[in-house]
C-alpha cells in the first residue's frame, strides 16, 4: 500500500467481530463520481470464508431454535438502526455507487429498513400445511431452517438487495455467510456495526468482502453452505449453478433483464411519459427492472418521441451528493466503457442517437468521474444486439409497432424474461398481454411499484426461483412431511 490514498480500511464481519482479511491484502475502492480511491476492501479468500462458515455453523445450534419473538425483536432493532442512521448510510451508498443522494435516501436505505421490518413481522405468521386423510392419517409439514446459507449480491442497489436476501434468511432461522459486491461494499460494512449494536448473536450473520471468483466461489463451493441466494449477472449465475448443482444445493438466482416497456396509443400519456423517464434512467439505468426497450404504438410514436427526448434532455446530471441531481455517475470506469461501446454498436447497427450518446466531464469535484449522458436511440431492428443484450446503463431504444401480436413478438424475443411494463386503458388487452408476456413481473400503468408480499423473479435466462413474501421463507426452509396414522 505504498501510495495509500485513504485511511479507511473496511473489515470482514466474522463471528460477531470486525476482522482483517487472512491475506492482509486490500482492494482499492473507488468513488465513481470523483474517480478517486476513498477506501480499501478486504481481499478475502477461502480462509476467511471457512472461518465465517465455521462461526455460522456454531451459531446455528442456538439461532435455529431461538423463539420467533426473539428473532423478530432483534431484526426489528436492525431495521430501526438502519432508519436512525439513514443520512450516513445514504451518503455512503452514494459515495460507493455514484447514484444521486435523493435516490439513496428515498429508495435504497428506506427499502433496506423495510426488508428487515417486513420479514421480522412476517415470520411469526408463517404457517406450514397439514393434509388430513379421513379415518387413516394426518400429515403435517415441518418447515425448519436449512442451516448455513450463502447470500451474494450485486452493486446496483447495494444495501437494498443485500438485505432483501439476508433478512428472510435470518428470520427463517438460518445463519448466513454473505458477500456484497466488491464494487459497492461500504453499506454492508456499516450494516455489520448495526448488527453488533442491535445485539445479533455472534456468527448468525457473517459478511466477507472481496472478489467474486475468490470469495463468492468459496461460499458457493463450501460443503457446509446448503443454499445459495444470488442476484447478479446471467453469466455469473450460470457459473454458480455449475458449481452448486453437483452438490445438490438449493439455488435462487435473480439474473439479468432486457425489459420491454410497451406503450399503446390509448394510454394516459402524461403519466406514462413521467414514469417512462424514471423506468429508463433512474439510477443511470442500472436497475435490472429498467424498461430499456420502449415500444410505442404508431399513432403516438412521433408525439412520444418528441416529448420523451425533451424530458430526457432536461434531466440534471451532476454531483450525486447534490440534492437536485437526477443523473449521477455510472458505477465504474469499466462499466462506463461498456455502456459507451454499446452506443457505438447501436450506431454500427444502423441506430440514430436522438439525445445523449456521450461520456461527460463535469467541473470541480467530479471532473474525473464516470458520467454517461441519458441516451435515446431509434431505428433499430428488434433482433439486433443492442436490442437483445443487457446494457445496464442510461441507454434506451424506441421502436414503433402497429399490432398487439407484433409487439408481443418483439417483447418476447430476448433470452431474458424478468419484467415488462404495459401502458393501456384497455383492461381486456392488459389481461391478455399480461398472460402472454414471457416474464416474472408485469406492471400495468406503473413501474417499480413493489409489494414485498408478491413473488419476485424472472423466467428464461433471468433466473430461477422467486423471492419475496412466503416464497422467500419457503426457499430458506426445508420441508419435511410427518405422517401419523390415526
Ligand atoms: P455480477 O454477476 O458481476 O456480480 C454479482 C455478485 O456476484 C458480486 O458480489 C460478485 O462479486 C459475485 N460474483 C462474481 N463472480 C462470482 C463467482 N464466480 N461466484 C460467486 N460469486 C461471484 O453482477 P453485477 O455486475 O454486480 O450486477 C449487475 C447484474 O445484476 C446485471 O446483470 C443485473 O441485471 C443483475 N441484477 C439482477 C437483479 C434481479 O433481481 N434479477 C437485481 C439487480 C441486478
Amino acid at each position: 500500500m505504498a501510495n495509500k490514498k485513504s485511511d479507511k480500511f473496511f473489515k470482514n464481519y466474522i463471528n460477531g467481530s470486525m476482522q482483517p482479511p487472512a491475506s492482509g491484502m486490500y482492494i482499492d475502492n473507488y468513488n465513481p463520481a470523483t474517480g478517486a480511491v476513498f477506501s480499501y476492501i478486504p481481499d478475502s479468500d477461502e480462509r476467511d470464508v471457512a472461518a465465517a462458515v465455521e462461526a455460522a455453523c456454531r451459531a446455528f445450534a442456538q439461532w435455529g431454535n431461538t423463539s420467533l419473538d426473539e428473532r423478530s425483536r432483534i431484526l426489528l432493532r436492525i431495521a430501526d438502526l438502519i432508519e436512525q442512521n439513514l443520512p450516513q448510510l445514504a451518503a455512503a451508498e452514494t459515495e460507493d455507487s455514484g447514484k444521486p443522494i435523493t435516490l439513496s435516501s428515498t429508495l435504497d436505505i428506506p427499502r433496506a429498513a423495510s426488508n428487515f421490518r417486513f420479514f421480522a413481522t412476517a415470520v411469526p405468521h408463517f404457517a406450514s400445511e397439514a393434509h388430513y386423510m379421513p379415518g387413516t392419517a394426518i400429515n403435517y409439514t415441518l418447515r425448519r431452517p436449512i442451516g448455513v446459507v450463502g447470500c451474494i449480491s450485486p452493486w446496483n442497489l447495494p444495501l437494498y438487495l443485500f438485505t432483501w436476501k439476508i433478512a428472510p434468511a435470518l428470520a427463517a432461522g438460518n445463519c448466513v455467510v454473505a458477500k456484497p459486491s466488491e464494487i459497492t461494499p461500504q453499506t454492508a460494512f456499516l450494516l455489520a456495526e448495526i448488527c453488533i449494536n442491535a445485539g445479533l448473536p455472534p456468527g448468525v450473520l457473517n459478511i466477507v468482502h472481496g472478489y467474486g471468483p475468490k470469495v463468492g466461489r468459496a461460499i458457493v463451493g463450501h460443503e457446509q453452505v446448503k443454499a445459495i441466494s444470488f442476484t447478479g449477472g446471467t453469466k455469473t449465475g450460470r457459473d454458480i449453478a455449475k458449481l452448486a448443482a453437483p452438490m445438490f444445493k438449493k439455488l435462487s438466482l435473480e439474473l439479468g433483464g432486457k425489459n420491454p416497456n410497451i406503450i399503446f396509443a390509448d394510454c394516459n400519456f402524461s403519466e406514462m411519459l413521467q414514469t417512462t423517464v424514471r423506468s429508463s434512467f433512474s439510477n443511470q439505468g442500472q436497475i435490472c427492472l429498467a424498461g430499456s426497450r420502449i415500444f410505442v404504438q404508431r399513432p403516438i410514436y412521433e408525439k412520444f418521441k418528441n416529448e420523451f427526448i425533451a424530458k430526457t434532455y432536461l434531466l440534471k446530471m451532476g454531483d450525486p451528493m447534490q440534492e437536485d441531481t437526477q443523473i449521477g455517475a455510472v458505477v465504474s470506469k469499466q462499466h462506463a466503457e461498456k455502456i459507451l461501446s454499446y452506443i457505438d454498436l447501436a450506431q454500427q447497427e444502423g441506430g440514430r442517437v436522438l439525445v445523449g450518446g456521450n461520456a461527460v466531464k463535469l467541473k470541480g469535484r467530479c471532473s474525473n468521474g464516470w458520467f454517461v449522458e441519458p441516451t435515446v436511440i431509434e431505428g433499430l431492428d428488434f433482433t439486433c444486439r443492442t436490442n437483445q443484450e443487457e446494457i445496464f446503463g442510461p441507454v434506451v431504444t424506441i421502436t414503433p409497432f402497429d399490432t398487439e401480436e407484433e409487439v408481443l413478438q418483439y417483447a418476447n424475443s430476448t433470452q431474458y424474461g424478468l419484467s415488462a411494463t404495459l401502458w393501456t386503458q384497455n383492461l381486456t388487452r392488459a389481461h391478455r398481454m399480461a398472460e402472454e408476456l414471457e416474464c416474472g413481473i408485469v406492471w400495468v400503468n406503473c413501474w417499480l411499484l413493489r409489494d414485498l408480499r408478491t413473488p419476485f423473479g424472472g423466467v428464461k435466462n433471468s433466473g430461477v426461483g422467486r423471492e419475496g413474501g412466503w416464497e422467500a421463507f419457503r426457499f430458506f426452509t426445508e420441508a419435511k412431511n410427518v405422517c401419523i396414522k390415526t
